[in-house]
């Protein structure tokens, strides 16, 4: 069969991939997005187009039988995880050695899945991270560009100390300025005014119904909505789903060749097709686009590649915890599943900590404060293709994350000793562990800027080949990651669209 061709590809539907396929369909390309997750528009049998963190069902996960939430357990027992058939849900959790990542599956990625935390980091950290980058232009431009385009919002702060929704964040806060920390809002791209209905009971309940992990049903500002929404309608892009980029080469006359399963919603490969571009856009995320490019170079397809690609990967320091308070500092049985507030101890020099506050939902008083704390870790791993196996292989190690859960615990030892409380150890599976460390939500780096590629993205050892996704940062950020994602997604394309695709 001939190749189908189009002048761009865009693999994947995440942050990376939204902004080129937005940007390319409004510079008139026409352009072909590839996805491997399905397009999340249609409503099961129950309704709803997502299903409940409750009660999952086979939308949850990415071909499982069984859910693998990130909280594993309560008071130890297997109450949480659900069996289901296997499908192409919304959350994946990919199992490397010693290390998880979750990811998100299906037009708009990880906008499907995420706290919709919309934070842009400190500019003295970017700068640390991205020195060759000009920081002015981009706290000027592009991260105010991608939060207008992300429809980044605030909660209204006389709400927020009001509503019984937010009361496990209010304690948190109480728990942080006892040990004389500081806390900060932080902006979210979920509609606060949705929130707000939810709350009246004016609006169908998502947020405030535990909805976040395996999508929300209202009130989320996901990509499809946004960036992909915009795209479609600039009537030069189209998107293929359930169509899994399998590898990458080069034609004789430069253009890129791409091989991608189709499949169905068993999972299996019910075609083999092949693409061909002339600019081709990697989106696929960090473990996506890093995935494809380290078998391309050593399987040959694409030789030219640098030794870089595969490098640099992080886990953001990523460490989740879960601490005790006493009886009478209560959370409240209410919890909205939209995290608005950080403990930011980012600028202490011994130990930088910036932590999530992050929400437990299950419907009655716990009294736990959860936790996602970013730690400061400067530990990176590789990915390295396996020419046995042909898989692709992370090189991260246990006692790497221990980096992590040393400074996490050294933030909230901290907070523990200030208030009298302890840690909580029936959360996350085995007997007294309290810090999960084996797990991230924020995988960054493999492609890194100015490493694997120039300073724009361009790959290097080839032209008209491009990463924008979170493999181009080194492996931590300081804060959530996808502002700073789209942000530099924005930079990169507006100097590919002037310098790469002039007649
Ligand atoms: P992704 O969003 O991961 O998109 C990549 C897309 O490419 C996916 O749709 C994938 O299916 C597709 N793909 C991959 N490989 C291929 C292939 N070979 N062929 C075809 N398609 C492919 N960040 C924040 O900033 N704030 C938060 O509050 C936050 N909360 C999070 C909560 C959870 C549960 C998770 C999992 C993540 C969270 N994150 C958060 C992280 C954030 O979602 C990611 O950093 C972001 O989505 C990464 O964007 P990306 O463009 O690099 O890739």
């Amino acid at each position: 069969d001939a190749a189908e061709s189009a002048p761009a590809i865009v693999v994947g539907s995440g942050y990376g991939g939204a902004v080129a396929a937005l940007r390319l369909g409004q510079a008139g390309i026409r352009t072909l997005l590839l996805e491997m997750g399905r397009l999340w528009n249609t409503a099961g049998p129950d309704g709803k187009v997502f299903c409940s963190t409750t009660a999952p069902d086979q939308r949850s996960m990415w071909f499982r039988t069984r859910t693998e939430a990130p909280l594993a357990s309560f008071l130890w027992l297997d109450l949480v995880n659900k069996d289901i058939s296997p499908y192409p849900g919304v959350l994946d959790r990919v199992h490397y050695d010693n290390m998880s990542v979750y990811v998100g599956r299906g037009v708009g990625g990880g906008s499907l899945v995420n706290g919709g935390m919309a934070v842009t980091p400190l500019k003295s950290y970017f700068t640390e991270q991205f020195p060759t980058v000009d920081a002015d232009e981009m706290y000027g431009t592009y991260y105010p560009r991608a939060r207008a385009m992300l429809g980044v919002n605030t909660i209204d702060p006389a709400w927020f100390e009001s509503t019984d929704w937010y009361r496990f964040t209010r304690t948190s806060r109480k728990a942080a300025g006892n040990a004389g920390l500081k806390t900060t809002f932080v902006p979210n791209v979920y509609d606060f005014g949705h929130m707000r209905q939810e709350a009246a009971g004016t609006a169908p309940k998502s947020a405030l119904a535990g909805e976040v992990i395996y999508g929300n049903n209202q009130g989320k500002r996901s990509l499809d909505k946004t960036y992909l929404a915009a795209a479609l309608g600039t009537g030069n892009v189209t998107v293929h789903t359930l169509e899994k980029v399998r590898s990458v080469s080069r034609a004789g006359d430069g253009s890129y060749v791409l091989t991608a399963d189709r499949i169905d919603t068993t999972g299996a490969v019910v075609e083999t097709k092949e693409y061909s571009c002339t600019y081709l856009f990697l989106g696929g995320g960090s473990l996506g686009t890093t995935e494809l490019l380290v078998r391309a170079r050593d399987t040959g397809t694409l030789p030219d590649l640098d030794p870089a690609v595969g490098a640099g990967w992080g886990t953001n320091g990523n460490t989740m915890l879960g601490r005790a308070n006493h009886v009478w500092d209560t959370v409240g049985a209410d919890e909205a599943t939209m995290p608005v507030m950080g403990i930011d101890d980012w600028a202490n020099a011994d130990n930088p900590v910036f932590a999530e506050i992050a929400p437990l939902p299950m419907g009655f008083e716990h009294w736990i404060s959860l936790y996602l704390a970013i730690t400061k870790n400067p530990e990176r791993a590789s990915f390295t293709y396996d020419s046995a196996s042909g898989a692709v292989k992370l090189g991260w190690t246990a006692a790497q994350s221990a980096v992590s859960v040393r400074m996490a615990k050294k933030l909230f030892d901290r907070i523990n000793l200030a208030n009298a409380t302890i840690y909580r150890y029936d959360l996350f599976g085995s007997r007294s562990k309290v810090f999960a460390d084996d797990f991230t939500y924020h995988p960054l780096g493999g492609c890194v800027l100015g490493k694997a590629t120039d300073d724009y993205g361009r790959v290097k050892g080839y032209r008209r080949l491009y990463v924008t996704d979170g493999s181009l940062v080194p492996g931590n950020i300081g804060v959530n990651p996808f502002v700073t994602i789209t942000a530099l997604a924005e930079r990169t394309m507006a100097r590919v669209l002037v310098e790469d695709t002039a007649p």
